[in-house]
């Protein structure tokens, strides 16, 4: 380290991030990474389509139709204020996956097996948003039309 000539250095920290670029796209196709449409029950790692970084998913409880079912199922079985217990209960609840890297929410799965991909969701909440917005400000802009003819 000492013996390394100083006009060297730049060199080197120039020619660091593009082997780092090439190492990253490496990452994406390592084995054992997964499709968040292929997320199952338990944290996978998955590449993740907000931040595009591979991280192994943070998985959180979260309480869902099975859940619902179960208090309402005990509730009449038991007593009503037996209800809360299935939501004191993980085995009853469905599971959501957030990135590892960023903490978007990535997808829920839900007790009865089936995947919700929340990434898809949030593009359509979105896409219904802007279209919402562009609604408003055309009714606005009427509005002032018939404002300023009267
Ligand atoms: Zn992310």
């Amino acid at each position: 380290m000492s013996f390394a000539p100083t006009s060297g250095t730049p060199a080197s920290s120039t020619s660091t991030p593009a082997s780092d670029a090439s190492a990253s796209t490496t990452a994406v196709c390592a084995p054992g990474v997964i499709e968040v449409s292929s997320l199952g029950s338990h944290a996978a790692p998955v590449r993740c389509p907000h931040c595009a970084a591979t991280a192994v998913t943070r998985v959180e409880y979260s309480a869902g139709r099975t859940t619902r079912v179960c208090a309402v199922a005990t509730s009449l079985l038991l007593s009503p204020a037996a209800g809360f217990v299935p939501y004191l209960i993980d085995g009853t609840k469905d599971k959501k996956h957030f990135c590892g890297s960023c903490g978007t929410l990535l997808a829920v799965w839900h007790r009865s097996g089936r995947l919700e991909i929340a990434a898809e969701k949030a593009r359509d909440g979105e896409e219904k948003e802007q279209n919402g917005a562009l609604m408003e400000q055309m009714l606005t802009l009427a509005l002032v039309q018939e404002g300023a003819e009267s």
